[in-house]
């Protein structure tokens, strides 16, 4: 049998683990504070374990650790691009981001995605495989370790799709939120999905404080079904329904990303049916000028047009900023750091 990842665990079960061995909760809690506050890597590190106790863990389970094999720091601004090597020697990416209120990080929830957005580098050659809980955390661990620097704010909107490896990404948060743990507060984190409407509802019933960010990018059907393949099972009306339910059950405003794409999605009829469709939800647009990818051809909106654009929104009532762009120059864009760093392999 496959052994289990342990950083995976969350505290209820890793105490139930640790009674099969017949230990008392507190060890549970001791190791647990060890790869949570401590972040230690190996399992010889938990000296205040028995050896004897240490072996068995070792016999039991494994610590998926992650490697750094690149990092990029952006000349432009303060954000670092990091990227991990897992231990079955997978390639993923997270983001550092250093704002005034505090430092974000980007993490990837999958290893590729097989959602297939038409803009995103990252699912250009499919899902590799899910991340675990583990694998989650450790990319904010590293992260804090190697910039000395504490992290305050988690976006869940680097490569993959979170719902689509939803018990993992339920364990990740409980872990990161837990008081044993980083206790990093829900209201910090927001997670990102391009619209599975069936998992949206799972989410609501959480009932979780975590910000909803819905990749919308698109103001009807026909031209999200273009870009987005989820937009052929969940129409726009259902996602939109799923949205408001979330809204309403956690008391938390969703926020909508709109990727703009010159000619695509970025007329200011476009805005006008986005914002009649957004009406009364307790909602928030972020618009992002789309990144170039390589492989696609869309180019970004011009300047004045993401103004006109965000313009119109306001008009109608609908709460909108637009995203800072950061990192260009490190190609800190969804994906596209990994897909590098793999072709460039492939070349070799
Ligand atoms: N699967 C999730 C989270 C990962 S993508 C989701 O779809 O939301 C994070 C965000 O980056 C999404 O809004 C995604 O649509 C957007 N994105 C992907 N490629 C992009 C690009 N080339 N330019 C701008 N935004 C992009």
């Amino acid at each position: 049998m496959d052994k289990k990842d342990l950083r995976s665990l969350t505290l209820d079960k890793l105490m139930v683990e640790l009674e099969r061995f017949g230990e008392k909760p507190f060890r549970a809690k001791q190791i647990y504070s060890w790869l949570h506050q401590k972040h230690i890597n190996s399992f010889d590190e938990m000296t205040n374990l028995s050896k004897e106790l240490r072996e068995k863990l070792k016999e039991n389970y494994l610590l998926k650790n992650l490697k750094i094999v690149e990092k990029l720091v952006s000349k432009e601004d303060n954000t670092s691009k990091y990227l991990f090597e897992t231990d079955d020697g997978i390639v993923i990416e997270s983001v550092l981001m250093k704002y005034s209120y505090g430092n974000a990080v980007c993490i990837s929830s999958q290893a590729g995605c097989r959602m297939g957005c038409t803009f995103c580098a990252s699912t250009i050659d499919g899902l590799e495989r899910n991340l675990l809980a583990g694998e989650m955390l450790a990319q904010i661990y590293e992260i804090q370790k190697d910039s000395c620097e504490r992290v305050s704010n988690v976006v869940m909107m680097g490569s993959g799709e979170p719902l689509d490896n939803y018990d993992n990404a339920m364990d990740f948060l409980k872990i990161i939120n837990s008081k044993e743990g980083l206790n990093l507060s829900h209201r910090h984190i927001t997670l990102s999905t391009c619209g599975l409407v069936d998992k949206i509802y799972d989410l609501s019933k959480e009932n979780l404080q975590i910000t909803l960010a819905i990749s919308l990018h698109a103001p009807n059907d026909e031209i999200r079904q273009n870009t987005m393949p989820i937009a052929r099972k969940f129409d726009i009306d259902k996602l939109i329904k799923a949205a408001k339910d979330y809204a309403n059950t956690t008391k938390r405003r969703v926020t909508f990303e709109y990727a703009l794409i010159n000619g695509v999605n970025d007329s200011i009829e476009n805005a006008n049916e986005l914002a009649g469709r957004l009406k009364g939800i307790m909602c928030h647009i972020n618009l992002i000028p789309v990144n170039d990818v390589k492989e696609n051809n869309y180019v970004r909106s011009s300047e004045d047009n993401i103004k006109k654009f965000a313009e119109a929104l306001t008009k109608k009532g609908i709460e909108t900023t637009i995203r800072r762009k950061l990192g260009s120059d490190i190609n800190a864009a969804c994906g596209q750091l990994r897909k590098r760093y793999k072709d460039n392999l492939k070349e070799e």
